[in-house]
C-alpha cells in the first residue's frame, strides 16, 4: 500500500458549516472601536487658495473674515420707507431722486416722509428701515400709494444675520464642500489652512493577477481590486499610489512594501491576508512583530491583516473583490479619515424597508450589495463574494446586525449609499 493511500481524509466536522466557537471573532464595532482610539492625524499641512480647496481637510477652526451680509440690503425690488411714516390704510408717500442698486447705493439719508427706489441686493440706505414690495404699491415714477401696515423691517436684510464677522464658519476637520467655498467666499475667506493629502499606495497581490489591456493566460485573472481601490481612495479625497502588482513570494513582497512605505503615509494591499501557504502578506507582517490578523465577524470580509510597516500602517485587505471593497469601505476609509484630519467619520445609514428575505444567523455583521428601488432596499441576487458584477450593479449596502435576524419583505434594514461613505 502506497503511503499516500494511507492517508484518511479528516471527517466533515458537525459544525463545519458554523462559525468556530473557539476563536474570538472581532465584532465590527470593536474592531472600528480600536481604529478610533489608536489612529490619529499623520500628515502635515498646507495652504491652498479658496478655488484649490474643494475636498480638501481644514485643519484648523476658520473664522469669517467680515459679516454676511456686510450691510443691511434689501431682498427684493421695492421702495424703501421709515416704519415710522406708516399709517394704517391707504397712503402715499413721495419718491426720492435717485435710486439704490446692488453695488451702486443711494447716497446720503431718506429724509422723512419720503420712499426711495430699491431693488434687490442693494444697500439700505440711511433712514430706511423697511421695504415694501413694488407689486404692492402703484407709482407714476414721483410718488408710491400703498396700503398701510407694514411689519417693520420687513423685506430687508441684516448686517451679520447669516454670519457675524468672526464667527465660526468651518470647523477642524471638515472635508470642504461646494457650499463650503461659497461660506468662506461670502465672509471674506480666500485661502485655508488644509492638511495634505494622505498618500495612500495600493498594493495587489497574486501570482495569478495579470495587468488590465495585457495578455493574460487562461488560468490567470486582470487584476480588477487596484483599479477600484485607486479609484476610491481619490474620491475619498486622498491621494492614490499605484504600486502595481506584487508576486506570491516573500522577498519579493518585501520590496514592493519597502517602496510604498517610502512615498505613502498608509498601505493597502488586496490578497495574500490570511493564514494559508501562499499568504505572504499577513506573514511578512507577521515577521516585523506588528501584526494582528484582524478575525472579524464580518461577511464578506473575514481576515484583514493589520500592522506597520518601516513606521507605514498597512491595511492587508482580503482578495476577493467584494470583501476588499467592503472591508475599504467599513474598515480602510475610517483609518483614512482619522490619518488625514478628518476625525472619526461614521457614515449615516437609511433605515428602509426590505424588498428582498433573507434568514440571517447570529455571531457577525453581514453587508449585501443593494440598492433602493420604490422606497426599498433590493440586493444582488447572489452574495458570492467572487461576483463583481453585483458590486457594479449595486448602489450602496445593507447591514444586517451582528445578531440573527429574520428579513421578511417590508423588515426594516440599514442601507448605507455608497455616498454615505464617500464614493
Ligand atoms: P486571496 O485573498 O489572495 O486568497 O485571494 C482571494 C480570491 O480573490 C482569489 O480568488 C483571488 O484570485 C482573488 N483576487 C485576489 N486579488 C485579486 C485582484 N486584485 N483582482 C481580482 N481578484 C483577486
Ligand atoms: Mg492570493
Amino acid at each position: 500500500m502506497s503511503k499516500q493511500n494511507e492517508l484518511v481524509p479528516p471527517p466533515l466536522k458537525n459544525d463545519c458549516f458554523s462559525l468556530p466557537a473557539d476563536t474570538h471573532w472581532t465584532p465590527v464595532s470593536e474592531a472600528l472601536a480600536l481604529l478610533k482610539e489608536r489612529l490619529h492625524v499623520c500628515v502635515g499641512t498646507e495652504t491652498v487658495p479658496l478655488f484649490a480647496a474643494l475636498g480638501r481637510v481644514v485643519a484648523e477652526d476658520v473664522v469669517a473674515q467680515r459679516s454676511n451680509p456686510p450691510q443691511p440690503n434689501s431682498a427684493v425690488d421695492g421702495y424703501g420707507l421709515r416704519h415710522s411714516d406708516i399709517i394704517e390704510g391707504p397712503q402715499m408717500l413721495p419718491l426720492v431722486a435717485g435710486r439704490s442698486a446692488a453695488g451702486d447705493p443711494f447716497e446720503g439719508e431718506l429724509p422723512s416722509g419720503h420712499a426711495v427706489r430699491i431693488l434687490t441686493g442693494a444697500t439700505v440706505p440711511e433712514g430706511v428701515d423697511t421695504v415694501i414690495l413694488q407689486e404692492d404699491v402703484t407709482t407714476d415714477g414721483t410718488a408710491i400709494a400703498f396700503r398701510g401696515p407694514l411689519k417693520k423691517g420687513s423685506n430687508t436684510r441684516k448686517a451679520g444675520e447669516d454670519v457675524e464677522g468672526g464667527g465660526l464658519i468651518l470647523a477642524k476637520g471638515r472635508r470642504v464642500t461646494p457650499a463650503d467655498l461659497a461660506l468662506a467666499a461670502a465672509t471674506g475667506v480666500s485661502q485655508l489652512l488644509v492638511f495634505k493629502r494622505l498618500r495612500v499606495a495600493v498594493v495587489s497581490t497574486g501570482d495569478e493577477l495579470a495587468e488590465p489591456g495585457q495578455e493574460a493566460r487562461a488560468d490567470q485573472i486582470f487584476d480588477a481590486n487596484r483599479p477600484m481601490l485607486l479609484a476610491m481612495i481619490a474620491k475619498f479625497g486622498f491621494e492614490p499610489i499605484d504600486m502595481g502588482r506584487a508576486p506570491d513570494e516573500r522577498e519579493g513582497l518585501k520590496k514592493f512594501l519597502d517602496k510604498a512605505a517610502g512615498s505613502a503615509d498608509m498601505i493597502l494591499t488586496s490578497g495574500g491576508a490570511s493564514a494559508g501557504d501562499e499568504d505572504h502578506m499577513s506573514a511578512l507582517l507577521n515577521e516585523t512583530g506588528s501584526m494582528t490578523l484582524w478575525r472579524l465577524a464580518i461577511k464578506p470580509g473575514r481576515p484583514l491583516a493589520l500592522g506597520m510597516w518601516a513606521g507605514t500602517p498597512v491595511f492587508g485587505l482580503p482578495g476577493n473583490p467584494v470583501a476588499a471593497k467592503v472591508c475599504t469601505l467599513i474598515f480602510a476609509k475610517p483609518a483614512m479619515d482619522a490619518l488625514g484630519g478628518a476625525g472619526w467619520q461614521e457614515p449615516v445609514a437609511l433605515r428602509v424597508p426590505a424588498a428582498f428575505s433573507k434568514s440571517k444567523k447570529a455571531g457577525r455583521r453581514e453587508y449585501l450589495r443593494a440598492r433602493l428601488r420604490h422606497g426599498r432596499a433590493e440586493v444582488f441576487k447572489s452574495e458570492g463574494s467572487g461576483r463583481i458584477s453585483g458590486l457594479s450593479w449595486a448602489e450602496g449596502l445593507v447591514e444586517l446586525p451582528d445578531e440573527a435576524m429574520d428579513v421578511q419583505e417590508g423588515s426594516q434594514v440599514l442601507y448605507y449609499p455608497y455616498s454615505a461613505f464617500g464614493l
